[in-house]
């Protein structure tokens, strides 16, 4: 249901991450969060963190604000997207599974990527999966309590988990993935029950990884992961409003294939996703899909990346404005929400430019909003009121 952006007229937020803060310092490791904000300098620093990311997103006049995944460590590439449930869940132990580092485009030794698959130490399934210290809703109230916007709460999906494990357990792989979506779903239930307005899957099996391997040597195929996600966030609609996140990449803010890619063949995929929104990366390819998006998508709400995390370079209103007009003359209006590419992450781009590009986002929109005669967002970043010089 869509409990967040209803009554919404281009909403803007962002995926989720943010640039840490020089000063926090500490980690997280595989604690459950409970036992490490029972520390006090975690606590300070982790609370102080998610006051800073919220506050930083309500001064750039967002409707939607996330806890900037404060959870998440200083670590290569992003593992903690992926290690933070994998370590949690029940059933899966140890940290010495290493993935082929060479799964994408061919990547070996001397590519960036091949860097961050061989960081990424994963744990192998040693028994049957259970829910675990996940503690989605604990992290999620802790930024709830900060801010009266809707804080959306953002989770890799458990098959891109299922894939990235090792497996000792399971005869049949197809019941890892079921088991992981099966315990992720207790999860968000209990997450949308506790009040969280939007729950955000991060990217589906489908458009990366699985539309390219129909036909192939694969042991799945793309119709198993659209089964897989359905099952996780089954009924989770009836209670909150659920997105699905998609892009290209963002381990070390790359993107995983060499040249742009086109959603077009994944889309009819994505399109039976039990989700109420989209999300796309249009920025990197300046709007190149949003026709094709347009036709395939045709009741859910549809989120356009209109920043680029992948680039420094912070976009000007005018060229978001530009992107946001582009996908309403294909899209209509009430189901357009302004975000953008993918997470700005944790290594990668500083907080200054992560926070200029959140500026855009708002800034762009609201060029749209005032030539619709919509009113505009409050962007006390921008009011020159409080410029300290003229
Ligand atoms: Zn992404």
């Amino acid at each position: 249901m869509l409990n967040a952006t209803r009554d919404l007229t281009l909403p803007t937020t962002i995926t989720g991450s943010l640039p840490r803060p020089a000063w926090y310092t500490e980690n997280l490791g595989a604690r459950p969060f409970r036992d490490a904000i029972a520390d006090a300098r975690y606590r300070e620093q982790y609370t102080d963190a998610v006051g800073t990311h919220v506050r930083d997103q309500e001064r750039a006049g967002l409707d939607v604000v996330t806890d900037g995944d404060a959870r998440f460590d200083t670590d290569v590439g992003g593992m903690s997207w992926f290690q933070y449930p994998a370590r949690r869940f029940t059933g899966l132990a140890g940290a010495e599974y290493y993935r082929a580092a060479s799964g994408y485009g061919g990547t070996g030794k001397g590519d960036i990527i091949f860097e961050v698959m061989e960081s990424r130490v994963m744990p192998r399934c040693v028994g049957k999966i259970g829910r675990g210290p996940l503690q989605y809703t604990v992290l999620w109230k802790l930024a709830q309590g900060m801010t009266a916007r809707p804080v959306k709460f953002g989770t890799i999906t458990p098959e891109l988990i299922g894939a990235s494990v090792g497996n000792e357990f399971y005869a049949d792989p197809r019941e890892l993935f079921r088991d992981l979506a099966a315990a992720m779903r207790e999860e968000l239930l209990d997450l949308a029950h506790a009040g969280c307005r939007v729950i955000q899957m991060e990217e589906p099996n489908i458009h990366l990884v699985g539309v390219r391997r129909q036909g192939g040597a694969a042991q799945l195929d793309v119709e198993f992961f659209v089964d897989v996600f359905n099952q996780a966030v089954k009924g989770l609609r009836d209670v909150t409003e659920v997105w699905c996140h998609t892009c290209w990449g963002n381990p070390a803010q790359q993107r995983l294939f060499a040249t742009p890619q086109s959603y077009r063949e994944a889309l009819p995929y994505l399109d039976r996703l039990d989700v109420d929104v989209l999300t796309f990366e249009c920025a990197t390819t300046d709007g190149m899909d949003l026709e094709a998006i347009g036709k395939a998508i045709r009741d859910k709400k549809i989120a356009v990346g209109v920043v680029d995390h992948r680039n420094l370079q912070v976009e000007r209103p005018e060229q978001v404005a530009a992107l946001i007009k582009k996908a309403l003359r294909v899209i209509p209006l009430e189901r357009v929400i302004v975000s953008t590419d993918c997470g700005f992450g944790r290594e990668g781009m500083s907080r200054r430019i992560a926070f200029y590009k959140m500026l855009a986002i708002v800034r762009g929109t609201n060029l749209v909003r005032r030539e619709l005669g919509l009113p505009e967002a409050e962007c006390r970043a921008a009011d020159p009121r409080f410029a300290l010089v003229d």
